[in-house]
């Protein structure tokens, strides 16, 4: 018997060349055009792709509608795959409504009052779906339930009643912006829609694409109209090791109405056997810090820390998302002041015209700056999540421990400019980006990951379990600050940077998840436990032999300079490669 071996696909969006975006453009248009014929056609037949008949959407779909337009065959399964995904998604949904539709109750609408609108009441869904968790088990979709909810407290605000049924609530979901699935057996060499042939040695693809002139007609020259699009080295790498799937065309409208069109590429990575409970001997912990981004510790399962805590810090970064952010703010008022001048002068109006164009302007430079924004984001989820994943390997851990993301943990809000960018990196964004960057990356890598109950754990001494306060520095104990980056234990006198004490909870967490899943032997649907409950094991020192190491709390004592990152703990280094600087070195110090 053939040993299955476990696969992921990665996915990568390349703009295509200028030469080809008209066309490609008006592939997308037309192809979305038959797209949404076939999701209206076929949206009160909704509940047939609740089961699927085929593996294949297409084929599902083609078995209950012809072709809307003479497109040629293979072009026509990439629209009918597109438009039977979509419904296929939405029939999923539409269960989840029917799950959703006893629990809702006049309770979750607020009505209005004299002093506000009608609104929603958090408190009545959150428990609605609080009592649908216990009774489903299911936290993974929680997410989407509350979506549901939410558009239907939405429709009872326009209507004045709940939805009775879902379609009721939702219309059917044509594509706004448009997106084309290549079928995988429309093979890349003989392809009737598309060409695809990769170069590694060239670091090039090339790509041919069947769309239509400006006519509409489809021209049957396309396979000699070839270009080439470089492969970036980060895809380069999974390339090697994994296979090309059939690609992905979408289009891509900025905030000022451009559009584009990129190709996703998609890999199929194989993927490292994850090891059972019991062969797994560690954790490591990792904290999102105040004054560092991550503090990580390791532990193994009787409590004891194996190895000095890791800090990472990064340097200018906060610095330099905060300029951003400020220019975003600056060239928004811009916009505002731009808009009133322009309406001054009434519709149709040329002396409208010179504002209008400033206005034009200046929203790019805004969506110039938040792609800037959001790629420095990511790229530090990737360049973070590289660093986890190194330390885990080299601390042979089987699981990493992060504080889970539903998490209300709030930390030191300041009202100056400086305190409302402190804490950027708590935002959901960035932890999102890191959390997802990080799941993927420990299932190539064979790495459990695993999110943990995160209140309390920055104000719990990790040595004696006892509730602790927080300060602002070992200089500052006589001053409890809720949010301070130094923890106290009055108890025991354990003290130490409170993002460290965190990330030996987080890690203590772990380890009893992991003592969890080793007597139930399965790794999934194990309770999350909470901080302060009495089975989770304090941290001992046993073994340590050197005493360990806090970082001062002073931001001068950054252990991170000139494009180089430092953590204290051991004694070599590794390099590692990210997209954030082309090779950042990580010393690893003792
Ligand atoms: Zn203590």
């Amino acid at each position: 018997m053939r040993k299955e071996v476990a696969t992921q696909a990665l996915s990568y969006s390349l703009r295509l060349p200028d030469t080809i975006q008209a066309e490609a453009l008006r592939l997308l248009d037309a192809s979305r055009v038959v797209i949404n014929i076939v999701i209206t056609s076929l949206w009160d037949r909704l509940d047939e792709f609740g089961t699927r008949t085929n593996t294949h959407a297409y084929k599902q779909v083609e078995e209950m509608i012809v072709a809307p337009a003479n497109h040629g065959h293979r072009q026509w399964r990439g629209e009918a795959e597109q438009a039977g995904r979509i419904l296929r998604s939405q029939a999923q949904r539409k269960k989840q409504f029917d799950l959703v539709l006893p629990l809702l109750s006049e309770g979750m609408i607020l009505p209005a009052t004299e002093k506000r609108h009608a609104g929603k009441s958090r408190v009545t869904i959150k428990k609605a779906l609080a009592d649908l968790k216990k009774s489903q088990e299911d936290g993974g979709t929680i997410v989407e339930v509350q979506s549901i909810i939410e558009q239907a407290c939405n429709f009872y605000l326009q209507n004045g009643r709940f939805p009775a049924y879902y379609e009721d609530m939702q219309s059917a979901p044509v594509q706004k912006t448009a997106q084309l699935t290549y079928s995988s057996d429309d093979g890349p060499a003989m392809g009737q829609t598309y060409r695809m042939k990769v170069n590694l040695e060239q670091k090039q693809i090339m790509l041919a694409l069947r769309c239509p002139d400006e006519a509409g007609q489809w021209s049957r020259s396309w396979r000699a109209r070839s270009m080439i699009l470089t492969i970036p080295d980060y895809v380069l790498e999974h390339l090697k090791q994994g296979k090309l799937q059939a690609p992905v065309l979408r289009e891509i409208t900025e905030p000022d109405g451009m559009r584009y069109a990129v190709l996703d590429l998609i890999v199929e990575m194989p993927v490292t056997p994850v090891p059972v409970p019991k062969e797994m001997h560690a954790v490591l912990g990792f904290d999102w810090g105040i004054r560092q981004l991550l503090t990580a510790s390791v532990v193994d399962l009787d409590g004891q820390q194996l190895t000095h805590p890791f800090f990472l810090d990064t340097g200018g970064f906060d610095g330099r998302q905060a300029r951003t952010r400020r220019q975003i703010d600056l060239l928004k008022a811009k916009v505002a002041k731009r808009e009133a001048q322009r309406d001054r002068f009434p519709e149709r109006d040329p002396r409208r015209e010179p504002s209008q164009k400033a206005i034009a302007l200046l929203r790019k430079e805004i969506s110039r700056c938040w792609r800037k924004y959001e790629s420095r984001n990511r790229d530090l989820a990737h360049l973070a999540a590289n660093i986890l994943l190194v330390l885990a390997t080299a601390s042979e851990c089987e699981l990493i421990a992060g504080e889970s993301l539903k998490s209300l943990k709030s930390q030191g809000r300041g009202k100056d400019a400086k305190g409302k960018w402190r804490n950027w990196r708590n935002n959901s964004q960035i932890r999102g980006a890191l959390w997802q960057v990080l799941k993927y990356k420990c299932f190539l890598a064979g790495v459990h990951l695993e999110w943990q109950q995160p209140r309390g754990t920055s104000h719990t001494c990790p040595r004696c379990t006892k509730a602790a306060n927080t300060y602002a520095s070992p200089e500052h104990l006589e001053k409890v600050i809720d949010w301070g980056a130094w923890l106290k234990c009055s108890h025991c006198g354990w003290s130490g940077s409170r993002d460290y004490a965190a990330s030996l909870n987080i890690a203590r967490l772990g380890a009893a998840y992991l003592q969890e899943a080793q007597r139930l032997k399965r790794m999934g649907g194990i309770r999350h436990p909470h901080i302060a409950e009495t089975h989770i094991k304090p941290i001992s020192y046993r073994g340590m032999g050197a005493p360990l190491r806090f970082p001062a709390p002073s931001p001068r004592a950054r252990l991170f300079c000139a494009g180089k990152m430092y953590c204290n703990g051991w004694v070599r280094a590794i390099a590692l490669h990210s997209s954030y600087s082309t090779a950042t070195m990580i010393r690893l110090c003792g």
